[in-house]
């Protein structure tokens, strides 16, 4: 069965097709520009490389586009587009209403509009995209699965501020967290690679990329986590500045006569580790200036580092104690430099390290920590299409056998 993956961006649109019997990608490729001059669309099938620069106005074109690459004769991987089984669409926010994926109908498509609010930038991108899939494969089924869902399951005394709760009950703020494919993904994938039964396990996520956040994972489930309402909460970021005191926004905004929305502009793009090294936002670009000496870029990697041993120790005791702990994404999969500074002294927390398997490891499924450590830490590289594919998959088994499913069952679905 071939399962189509979109995430679409406000001018962009990422697809994969997937192969759900072998798991093998037979497509990938990106539309950019969107809606912008220059408008291109670049696809790899296996060894062959499509590239298309023309006009695309708005999604239903981007969409139609992604479709004649598909199914091109030379350069391809679908005859028609008759062979997507279903399409499964990356949505930023669910707000409270989503706890799981979901087929999506008239009522979905209403609902991730009323949670437009909680996600200016991603959802009515990701709207876009799934409108113009109904528009152009109307027969075909759609599947959302949200950034959100999987935190839902964090009790009150987690996700909520400590401000008037008129503000959660009137206009929903509190803490909702974002990556949940990724952290549902890595929670429940390191409990096969251990041989170990989610149930009874204490596990701490640590999903590290441009973007980054942790979650503390109890049974299987979110108990916590360090984004909140948006993605800016939480340890420091590639270009976000991740949690401060909020009297910061008023205090430039006084000093520079900036507007708040000019403020948070800067806490989200021009923060972080670009903010504070002025040298970049990748950590690769970093560890470069740092090792040659810049001394803005040694304080940003050091307050990456330990903004992430802090979080650790914070999830560890809400948690009465930790058993596993997981490294994900471009950070936490291949910075081992960086995994060694997050893992140094925390001897008390009973981790004891094996720094000659962790030194150099790369985007490997591994345990990094002694073979008698009392808590687990392994690497395990995130695979937020694979989940996508196989909750799309679930669901659309569910319609074919007609069952009664329970959309809202938060069960581990990785196939
Ligand atoms: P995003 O959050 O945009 O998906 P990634 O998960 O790819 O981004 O994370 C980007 C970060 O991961 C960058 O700071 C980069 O330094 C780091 N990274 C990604 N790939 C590698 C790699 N192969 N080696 C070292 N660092 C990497």
């Amino acid at each position: 069965m071939k399962i189509l993956i979109l995430n679409a961006g406000s001018s962009s649109l990422k697809f994969q097709l997937m192969e759900t019997d072998s798991r093998r990608i037979a497509a990938k490729g990106m539309v950019e520009r969107i809606g912008i001059e220059g408008s291109v669309i670049k696809q790899t099938a296996g060894d062959k490389i499509y590239k298309n620069e023309q006009p695309m106005k708005d999604h239903d074109e981007a969409i139609a586009a992604m479709m004649r690459a598909l199914t091109h004769t030379e350069l391809g991987a679908l005859k028609d587009m008759g062979e997507i089984a279903a399409v499964g669409h990356r949505v930023l926010h669910g707000g409270e209403k989503f706890s799981a994926s979901v087929i999506i109908n008239e009522a979905v498509i209403e609902a991730i509009r009323e949670n437009i609010p909680l996600g200016p930038l991603h959802n009515p991108a990701n709207l876009m995209g799934i409108l113009a899939c109904r528009r152009i494969m109307p027969d075909t089924p759609q599947v959302a699965v949200f950034d959100t869902s999987f935190h839902q399951t964090m009790p009150k005394k987690a996700y909520l501020y400590g401000i008037p709760t008129e503000y959660y009950k009137r206009l929903k703020i509190r803490r909702y967290g974002f990556h949940g494919t990724s952290h549902r993904y890595v929670s429940a994938r390191v409990c096969q690679f251990l041989g170990i039964n989610p149930i009874g396990t204490r596990i701490i996520t640590c999903h590290l990329g441009n973007g980054s956040s942790l979650a503390a994972v109890v049974d299987g489930k979110c108990v916590d986590t360090s984004m909140g309402l948006t993605p800016l909460e939480g340890v420091l970021m590639g270009t976000r500045s991740g949690s401060l005191d909020p009297a910061v926004v008023q205090f430039i905004a006084n000093s520079e006569g900036l507007t708040c929305d000019a403020v948070l502009d800067i806490l989200n793009k021009k923060s972080g580790l670009i903010g504070v090294s002025g040298v970049s936002s990748d950590m690769r670009d970093i560890d470069a200036a740092a090792d040659s000496g810049n001394e803005d870029a040694i304080v940003a990697r050091d307050m990456l580092a330990y903004s992430i041993k802090k979080y650790i120790g914070a999830y560890a005791a809400a948690m009465g104690g930790v058993d596993v702990l997981v490294f994900t994404a471009g950070i936490g999969e291949n910075n081992w430099a960086l995994r060694r500074r997050v893992m140094e002294d925390m001897e008390w927390l009973g981790v004891k390290m094996d720094f000659s398997k962790n030194d150099c490891l790369r985007a490997q499924e591994c345990v990094i920590s002694a073979d008698d450590s009392r808590v687990k830490v392994v690497v395990i590289p995130t695979d937020e299409e694979m989940v996508i594919a196989s909750d799309t998959l679930e669901l659309v088994h569910c319609i074919d056998k007609n069952t009664d499913a329970d959309y809202n069952d938060p069960r581990f679905r990785l196939g």
